[in-house]
């Protein structure tokens, strides 16, 4: 494989930080560029992170050294160079589509971790072990634009990323009429450690702008098929949510219940979990994870801090399956959101679409 550059957009936020741990030294990806708001531009990325950085592992110093330059004034000269860029800002929802849109119309692909273009039709939202075949929607997406190479592909939202791959290997054979989560989210989630959200310590909060109703619609268009230029949503399963907010610092938990048409056996749920596999594994593209779907059959598994790193925090964790009183099924999954959920998945999904020619 050809190496590409990339750029960062939003590199001194939470998900940028990460993107530059996972693209430091990438088989693929080389980082030529970092932006972000015009309060970092000009300065080191090293300096304009300073004290904001989280991350357990130190900046990567190569990439701590570039000039932050400035996501919105600059977008024709880094579309220059680079071959993409990954998108992760805290703007308004309006500006983010507009400032996506520029980067694809001056012919520079966007992998994007923001929630702007989730909805829009000819915008993929994959998860590469479910969906990799909507990569295909981006054809028409480029007629729209009217762009040669520019486009936007996005992730969905971080929530999601453990339910609905435990789901998903269901889908087919048995049929999932309904499901019900209960999300417990890392703080991270919300762009936020220990020491700047000390409120959450000894709390749990039961609000989440939004993201019931991201947790709920999503994953109807991740299962969607394409039908000319555009995704239509899926109609089942019937999805209902609560998200809250725990002292957790990385690292969402879901638990889940679920109904089907054909009720499977117990075994058949764990061995449809086990022998799940996609694309990724198939490409063996550099991110993706051995075994996607991990289960424990241990009661107190899967936990946040013993088991969000597996597989580099790319794999889900599952446990706790059993029979339920109301719906059919119930357990617990677990998925690393800042990996897996935000810079990780988008790198994998970057790597699909790299291994599919779409960054030629
Ligand atoms: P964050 O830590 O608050 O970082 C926000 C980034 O956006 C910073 O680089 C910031 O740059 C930049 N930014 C803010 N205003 C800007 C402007 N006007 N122009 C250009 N850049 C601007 O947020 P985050 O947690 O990384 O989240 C970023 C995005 O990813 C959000 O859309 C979020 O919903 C999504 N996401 C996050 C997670 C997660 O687990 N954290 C998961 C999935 C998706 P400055 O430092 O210069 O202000």
């Amino acid at each position: 494989m050809k190496k590409f550059n990339v750029g960062i957009i939003g590199a001194t936020g939470m998900v940028g930080q990460r993107f530059s741990l996972l693209l430091d030294k990438h088989p693929w990806f080389n980082v030529v560029c970092v932006a972000a708001s015009s309060r970092s531009a000009g300065k080191k990325l090293k300096d304009a992170v300073g004290a904001k950085w989280a991350m357990t592992e130190p900046m990567p110093e190569a990439i701590g050294e570039l000039t932050v330059m400035d996501a919105t004034a600059d977008i024709e000269k880094i579309s220059s160079m680079v071959d993409f860029v990954f998108c992760a800002v805290n703007m308004p929802k309006d500006e983010i589509k507009a400032l996506e849109e520029a980067y694809a119309k001056a012919e520079c692909p966007v992998v994007s971790n923001n929630s702007a273009h989730r909805g829009t039709p000819d915008v993929p939202m994959v998860v590469p072990e479910i969906n990799p075949e909507h990569i295909e929607i981006i054809e028409a997406q480029k007629k729209r634009l009217g762009t040669k190479r520019g486009f936007i592909a996005v992730k969905s939202n971080c929530s999601l990323q453990s339910y609905v791959p435990a789901l998903h290997p269901l889908m087919e054979k048995f049929k999932v009429t309904k499901a019900l989560a209960c999300t417990y989210q890392a703080i991270s989630g919300a762009g936020k450690t220990f020491e700047t959200f000390p409120d959450i310590l000894d709390n749990v909060i039961p609000f989440i702008g939004g993201e019931e109703e991201k947790s709920e619609q999503e994953p109807l268009k991740i299962w969607g098929r394409i039908e000319g230029d555009k995704i239509v949503n899926a109609t089942t399963p019937a999805i209902t949510t609560q998200c809250l907010r725990v002292p957790v610092s990385d690292g969402h938990t879901a638990a889940v219940f679920a109904s089907f048409e054909k009720k499977p056996t117990k075994e058949e749920i764990l061995e449809a979990w086990k022998n799940f596999s996609g694309v990724p594994q198939e490409l063996e593209l550099p991110s993706a994870p051995k075994q996607f779907l991990h289960y424990f059959e241990e009661d107190n598994r899967p936990q946040a801090k013993l088991d969000r790193n597996i597989e580099g925090g790319m794999a889900v964790s599952i446990g706790r399956l059993r029979e339920d009183t109301q719906y059919d099924y119930k357990f617990v999954c677990l998925s690393h959101n800042t990996l897996r959920g935000a810079a990780g998945g988008a790198v994998l999904m970057a790597e699909l679409l790299a291994a599919k020619g779409y960054f030629d």
